[in-house]
């Protein structure tokens, strides 16, 4: 990564960009085009990926899933003197998107409809819109040259943990390969963000034992056990919110828990003998999840001793689900210089959501998140980006193009 140099480019004013100016809606288009629901494959995507990048004269590395059904790509511009590995940075997104069943589109979601000044189609938000500009930007990137090598990583399974970038970071950390700094493209509005919460994620299982509802004494019910853990977890959360600590420079200032699912019984006549139910913390850098989850364990133990009083064979047992961990690049970063000189402000935010942007950070990569589109569009039925963000985000490449070329 070079460091910004001031420029005196003249941008067209953001509010009149309309879809015929953006130079990478024919890439958004092809992309948006391929189903990759995270449950399915990706590999017609990296595929088509991997041609075009052969086509403009640029190798892919794949690194896939056990099964093979599903790859990252990363691909790598080298610099003038033909460094290919030592600094310069990478553009991350994922691939995957999440599902469509059950929401009411008013037009195809695996094909971008252009309407009122927005891009509307599965994955134009979260997070597709940013590695079709990156991707369209290839050719200016190889006409203007390379002080450093430039890295483009595509992974899948991000939205069911993180899974693929796992991967792919080890095969890049196992090359040799080193970049000075990594900009994932979740959408953040095109602000440069810092820092992200970490998240945990466990199952609850709680085993009753089942009686005719009329003999409620004689059985153990699963249910209302599961909804007094579920009571409890709601009280963290009111506490996190009224007396933990904050950070105001998160969207939400405080740690948040939340149940997600439950499961439980099969008949209202019944006293249920199952119940299950998913819950997650996301916690800023000084709370302690496993604190969180040692207190809810604790707190679900205490019911324990009256089960077995009705029946020996009765438990309460806990999953962990997942975990994601937080990051936080230091203001003053060389990467965040970078950010703010391609997007032109100098505002650093933080972000509640999770992304593959930790993983980059655990591996000594330092990272920012910076995309074209808000969260609060993404995952949603008609989901839309406005041609006014990607065209800021393409702006935002232009400006690269200067920087890691000088
Ligand atoms: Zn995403």
């Amino acid at each position: 990564m070079n460091a910004p140099a001031t420029h005196a480019q003249v941008e067209r004013p953001a509010d009149v960009a309309r879809a015929e100016d953006l130079v990478s809606l024919e890439l958004i288009r092809t992309l948006v085009g391929f189903d990759t629901t995270s449950r399915d494959s990706n590999l017609a995507l990296i595929e088509w990926v991997r041609r075009h990048l052969t086509g403009l004269g640029i190798e892919s590395t794949l690194t896939f899933d056990d099964d093979g059904r599903k790859a990252n790509l990363f691909a790598t511009l080298p610099a003038r003197d033909g460094n290919a590995t030592h600094g310069g940075i990478v553009l991350s997104g994922h691939t995957d998107v999440v599902p469509v069943d059950g929401q009411p589109w008013d037009t195809n979601p695996f094909e971008v409809a252009v309407k009122d000044g927005r891009l509307y189609g599965r994955g134009v938000t979260d997070m597709k819109s940013f590695s079709a500009v990156g991707l369209s930007f290839i050719p200016a990137f190889l006409r203007r040259g390379l002080a450093k090598p430039l890295h483009f990583a595509l992974s899948y399974d991000e939205e069911v943990g993180c899974i693929g970038v796992r991967r792919l970071i080890a095969d890049i950390v196992a090359r040799g390969i080193a970049p000075a700094g990594c900009i994932v493209g979740e959408p953040t509005g095109m602000e440069t963000v810092v820092a992200h919460k970490g998240k945990k994620g466990w199952r609850c299982r709680v085993r009753g034992f089942e009686a005719h509802s009329s003999l409620t004494p004689l059985g153990v019910n699963a249910v209302q056990i599961a909804c007094e853990i579920v009571a409890y977890i709601a009280r963290r959360a009111r506490e996190f919110r009224d007396a933990g600590r904050q950070d105001g420079a998160y969207d939400v200032p405080y740690t948040t828990v939340h149940v997600g699912v439950i499961h439980g019984g099969t008949a209202l006549n019944i006293v249920p003998r199952d119940c299950t139910f998913d819950f997650e913390i996301r916690h800023l850098p000084f709370d302690d999840p496993d604190a969180f989850f040692a207190d809810v364990r604790a707190f679900a133990a205490t019911f324990v001793p009256a089960m077995h009083a009705v029946n020996p064979d009765t438990w309460i047992e806990f999953d962990h689900l997942s975990t994601l961990p937080g990051f936080d690049t230091q203001d003053g970063s060389q990467i965040t210089s970078l950010a703010h000189a391609c997007n032109g402000t100098h505002d650093v935010g933080k972000v509640s959501f999770g992304t593959e942007a930790a993983l980059f950070h655990g591996a000594a990569i330092p990272t920012v998140i910076c995309g074209p589109g808000h969260i609060a569009q993404a995952h949603q039925p008609n989901e839309w980006v406005t041609i006014d963000q990607v065209a800021k985000c393409e702006a935002f490449m232009r400006r690269l193009v200067e920087h890691v070329g000088a």
